[in-house]
C-alpha cells in the first residue's frame, strides 16, 4: 500500500545529511560541554559552532540563543520567565486565543500564581487583531505572546506590527515562530521581537531541541534551576548532537526555503481546488493567501474528524485533525472556535501538512480516496442527514 504522510506540522522526517552529522557528533565528540579536558572542549567548540550558525540565519548574535529541549520549554522560558522578571512593574501578560498549549498552558499557570492574562480574539480568517492589542495594553502590562504562524491553519499572523506597538509601550514581546521557521523568512532584527521560540523536529532535524532567541539585555528568569549552562538561563547539560544536528537542519530549510514554498504553493492549490470540487460541502478554514500555504485545514461538513482520519489511515495517509495534543479529545479545536467556526463544522476538520517529500502523486492518490471516505461517512451521519 502507498504511504503518504501529511502530517508535517506535527512532526518531519530528518534529514539523512542531519542524522549523519549527529552520528559523527555522537561518536567524536561525547564529552561533556563543561569539563575543562579537551574532550569537553571539543564538544563545547561544536555547540558554539552551531549556535553561530543558527544566530546567522535568523539575524540574531550567537549570544541571544539559549538552547531548550524543544519548543515548548522555549515557549514556557519566554512567557514565565519574562514575567517573572517583571513582576514588579506588573502583573498583567497579553497573548491570543489560537497560540500552541504550550503558550495557552504557561499562560494558565501564571493566572493560579496571580498574574492576569488577556487572551486576544482572531478574525474568521484566523489572524489576531492588532486593534485588541492596543486596546488590551495597560500601564502594568509586562509581556506579550502571539506565535508567527499557527500550527493548526498555517495562516501567518501580524507580528511586525504587534512588536512596534509593543516596543512603543515599553513591553516585551515574544512570538512562538516554531511554525514559520524553514518556511517564511524569519528574522528576528526585521520583526524586532524581543524573544523568538523555534524547534528543530519542525524544520527537518532532531526532536528534542529547541532554542530561544533573547535579544540583548532582555532579562529572563529561568525556569530550570542546576547548573549554569547557558549563562544561567537554562540549567542541565548540553545535548550535543541534537544541536548540531538543528544547524545543519536550519541551514538546509533555509537554502531550500523560497525553492520548497513555491512548490508547496501550488502543490496546495492544486490540493484545496480538487477537494472541494470532488467532495462538495467543504470549507477551508482561515485565509486563503495570508498562509503558510503547505497548510491545508478543510472541514468537511457533516463527518467526525476523527473517523475521517482512521479511514484515511487505513489506505496509508497520514493527516491529523487539528493539534497533534488535542487529538484524542473529542473537544473541537481552540483555534477553529476562536474563529468562531461553527462548532459542527470544526468536529470534520482535518489539517493535511505537507512538506519536502509530498508530491504530486501523493496528492492525486489522497484526492482519488477521499470522496468515498467522505460520501460513507456522510451516509451513516445524523448529523449530516438531518441537516437538509
Ligand atoms: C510543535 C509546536 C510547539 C512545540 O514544540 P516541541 O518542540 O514539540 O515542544 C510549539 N509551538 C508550535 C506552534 C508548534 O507547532
Amino acid at each position: 500500500m502507498k504511504q503518504v504522510y501529511l502530517d508535517y506540522n506535527a512532526t518531519t522526517p530528518m534529514d539523512e545529511s542531519v542524522i549523519e552529522v549527529m552520528r559523527q557528533n555522537m561518536l567524536e565528540n561525547y564529552g561533556n560541554p563543561s569539563s575543562v579536558h579537551s574532550c569537553g572542549g571539543r564538544a563545547k567548540a561544536a555547540i558554539e559552532e552551531a549556535r553561530e550558525r543558527i544566530a546567522a540565519i535568523i539575524g540574531a548574535d550567537p549570544s541571544e540563543m539559549y538552547f531548550t529541549s524543544g519548543g515548548t520549554e522555549a515557549d514556557n522560558l519566554a512567557l514565565k520567565g519574562a514575567a517573572w522578571s517583571k513582576r514588579r512593574k506588573g502583573v498583567h501578560l497579553i497573548t491570543s486565543k489560537i497560540e500552541h498549549h504550550a503558550i495557552l498552558e504557561s499562560a494558565h499557570f501564571m493566572e493560579r500564581v496571580g498574574f492576569n492574562v488577556t487572551y486576544l480574539n482572531c478574525n474568521r480568517d484566523g489572524v489576531v487583531s492588532v486593534d485588541e492589542l492596543r486596546q488590551a495594553l495597560k500601564p502594568d502590562t509586562t509581556v506579550v505572546s502571539v506565535m508567527l504562524a499557527n500550527n493548526e491553519t498555517g495562516v501567518i499572523q501580524p507580528i511586525r506590527e504587534m512588536a512596534a506597538i509593543c516596543r512603543e509601550a515599553g513591553v516585551l514581546f515574544h512570538t512562538d515562530a516554531v511554525q514559520g521557521l524553514g518556511k517564511m523568512e524569519v528574522n528576528v532584527k526585521d520583526l524586532d521581537v524581543d524573544m523568538l521560540s523555534l524547534s528543530a523536529h519542525k524544520f527537518y532535524g532532531p526532536k528534542g531541541i529547541g532554542a530561544l532567541y533573547i535579544r540583548k539585555g532582555v532579562r529572563v528568569m529561568p525556569v530550570l534551576h542546576g547548573g549554569s549552562h547557558e549563562r544561567h538561563k537554562r540549567a542541565g547539560t548540553e545535548n550535543t548532537p541534537a544541536i548540531v544536528g538543528m544547524a545543519r537542519a536550519l541551514e538546509l530549510a533555509d537554502a531550500k526555503r523560497e525553492s520548497e514554498h513555491q512548490r508547496l504553493t501550488e502543490l496546495s492549490d492544486y490540493f484545496i481546488d480538487e477537494v472541494i470540487a470532488q467532495v462538495g460541502e467543504v470549507n477551508l478554514n482561515g485565509s486563503r493567501d495570508n498562509r503558510i500555504p503547505s497548510t491545508v485545514n478543510l472541514s468537511f461538513k457533516g463527518v467526525e474528524g476523527e473517523a475521517i482520519i482512521l479511514s484515511l489511515d487505513l489506505k496509508g495517509i497520514a493527516v491529523s485533525s487539528g493539534s497533534a495534543c488535542a487529538s484524542g479529545t473529542l473537544m473541537a479545536s481552540h483555534v477553529l472556535a476562536a474563529m468562531d467556526i461553527d462548532p459542527l463544522l470544526a468536529q470534520g476538520s482535518i489539517r493535511f501538512s505537507m512538506g519536502r517529500q509530498t508530491t504530486r502523486e501523493q496528492l492525486e492518490y489522497t484526492i482519488s480516496v477521499l470522496p468515498d471516505i467522505i460520501n460513507r461517512l456522510r451516509n451513516m451521519s445524523a448529523a449530516y442527514n438531518q441537516s437538509d
